[in-house]
């Protein structure tokens, strides 16, 4: 590391101290879905930035239960790993006095990029967007169901705690202001610590299954818009701890029910210029927009394996419940997988397309690259959008299922040339192996048994 970058992390790390900082949480996500942590005391922050911190590159292959599988090039216990914190994305964290958080990027013992860094992987495909003049802005939805106490279902004993469970705010009608009032000190409080947090919050509200809230964020470029869907989620969950409160991530709740989406916004700019709008193709999209979108839709079926990547999201993507559960497109329609948002004439930013199939469960990185990996080869082969669909595709003729289950996602993902290219082996075959392991894991399980597994997990 050099001088300039050294004093640097000096100055952070005596801003921090100067703010009552101890601690610094330095998160990766795993190619389960879940956020791991290595946390360094303040003192060793500009350290840290030199050398990283050691960790072990079999994390790459934990399964949701934290079993471990393994995968060709990575698995087992030997080697290390560095990992690094992002210095200009170190945040205080609000609801954690004592406490700061930063995403970390992860190399090898010589300084060199592991290649199944899900972080830089996500930079990556940024750069081959940007290779094209293409400036990618993405924003994640984050829905969560509040239980009142600790919900022990989902824990790493196994517990299976779903008939006891009570949701707070529950009582309410979806989206009701009743549920807003019940629990109004809980979101304030959440709303609190993400603006203290410099998070720009663009809505929060009730959302339709018992005690579910949403919240959404301003946009930003793909690593940052990831790097906020991390933040945002461990803020909704330490907000909650303090509260009493749990927070529950997972795709499904109760078996049978509406499940939890973490919805993708993306749009394409160059040059200050959304590209989503004041085209001549569908709905005033350009071409580059639509060849894009394209791209997205045709790889839907294996990106799902990345975007849904858990055997429970799939108790989530059912027709009818706004999980984009059909390979379609239309001009705001809920019910298809990608949903086209023109915005309103004056509204530069408001044109935008959001995949609705994604859920919590997936790695937000992989998403965002991948995502960007689908809509970069739709442009290289100049594809074009079949009609846009209007109202719910079940009652339709003809619009296609995406897979029903993690193992036929698979099936797409082992056969997408596109995602193996953009994700590289060693990241592509550890995702496989963790799909495929996690598969495994819930063979024979009921529904419930599987949203009580993992719906507190992510
Ligand atoms: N909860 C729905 C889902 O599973 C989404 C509802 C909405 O459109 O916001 O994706
Ligand atoms: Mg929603």
């Amino acid at each position: 590391m050099n001088d300039s970058r050294l004093e640097a992390a000096r100055a952070e790390a005596r801003r921090l101290t100067g703010l009552g900082i101890r601690g610094v949480a330095l998160t990766w996500v795993d190619n389960a879905g879940l956020t791991r942590v290595k946390a360094v005391p303040v003192a060793r922050l500009a350290q840290v930035a030199g050398r990283g911190v050691g960790m072990s590159p079999v994390f790459d292959v934990y399964l949701v239960d934290d079993s471990i599988t393994s995968s060709p090039h990575i698995g087992g216990p030997d080697g290390d790993l560095r990992l690094f914190p992002d210095l200009d994305r170190v945040t205080p964290l609000a609801a954690q006095p004592g406490w700061a958080w930063a995403p970390a990027d992860r190399f090898d013992q010589q300084g060199r990029t592991h290649p199944a860094c899900q972080r830089q992987f996500a930079s990556r495909m940024a750069a081959r967007a940007a290779e094209r003049g293409i400036e990618m802005r993405m924003g994640f939805e984050t829905e969560w169901v509040v239980a009142r106490g600790t919900d022990r279902a989902g824990g790493a004993d196994g517990a299976r705690g779903a008939a006891g469970t009570r949701f707070a705010g529950a009582a309410g009608p979806a989206y009701g202001m009743a549920r807003l009032v019940e629990l109004s000190d809980y979101l304030g409080d959440v709303l609190d610590a993400l603006a203290t947090q410099g998070v720009d919050v663009l809505q929060i509200h009730p959302e339709y299954a018992p005690g579910q809230f949403e919240v959404s964020v301003s946009p930003a470029d793909p690593v940052g818009a990831a790097d906020l869907a991390v933040l945002v989620r461990e803020t909704i969950r330490a907000v909650s701890v303090r509260h009493g409160l749990t927070a529950l991530f997972g795709p499904v709740v109760t078996a049978g029910g509406v499940g939890n989406g973490c919805h993708v916004h993306l749009s394409l700019w160059r040059e200050g210029r959304n590209l989503c709008r004041g085209g001549d193709g569908p709905f005033g999209m350009t071409r580059q927009s639509e060849a894009f979108l394209a791209g997205v839709l045709r790889e839907l079926p294996a990106l799902l394996a990345v975007g849904a990547p858990s055997v429970a999201s799939y108790l989530r993507l059912e027709p009818s419940r706004w999980a984009g559960a059909y390979q379609c497109w239309g001009l705001e329609n809920r019910e298809a997988a990608l949903r086209f948002v023109a915005g309103a004439p004056d509204d530069r930013a408001g044109a935008n397309a959001e995949v609705k199939s994604f859920d919590a469960a997936a790695n937000p990185y992989l998403a965002a690259g991948s995502l960007i990996a689908a809509g970069l080869a739709g442009i290289d082969a100049d594809l074009t959008l079949p009609a846009p669909v209007a109202g719910d595709p079940v009652r339709g003729s003809g619009e296609r299922r995406l897979p029903t289950s993690l193992p036929e996602a698979l099936e797409h993902f082992t056969a997408s040339a596109v995602l193996r290219e953009a994700l590289g082996d060693p990241l592509f075959e550890a995702i496989a192996a963790v799909r495929h392991a996690e598969a495994e894991l819930f063979e024979g399980a009921s529904p419930q048994e599987i949203a009580d597994a993992t719906r507190g997990r992510y």
